[in-house]
């Protein structure tokens, strides 16, 4: 049911970014749906990770989403893919407060 997604790379500029691992986060009161993902380039072997919210809340013809990509340390993005692994995301804002610079994810056409 997953298709591959590219997603445009904040480092080489290639259409090669796709999501490595991707876990949901419980819906509070700002959004219906969040995921926190784990991202790799496969040109230029950029790791990151990205934050994708959803909210199907206000206008019902409306879905808004956001969909931020973060660099980070090797440190916090391989503690990112274990908390993933593990399903133990405590506190998104740990990884969004260390980060080294946010991006917008680019979805791409193959
Ligand atoms: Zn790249």
């Amino acid at each position: 049911m997953n298709n591959p997604q590219n997603f445009l790379c904040p480092e080489c500029r290639q259409k090669q970014l796709t999501i490595e691992l991707s876990h949901d986060i419980e819906p509070d009161e700002y959004n219906d749906e969040a995921k926190l993902q784990t991202i790799i380039c496969k040109n230029c072997n950029f790791q990151g990770i990205a934050l994708y919210q959803e909210s199907h809340r206000g206008n019902l013809d409306e879905t808004n989403f956001t969909h931020t990509g973060y660099s980070v340390s090797e440190e916090l993005y391989k503690q990112a893919k274990t908390d993933i692994q593990n399903k133990q995301i405590k506190n998104i804002e740990n990884y969004i407060s260390n980060s080294l610079g946010k991006f917008k994810m680019e979805l791409v056409d193959n």
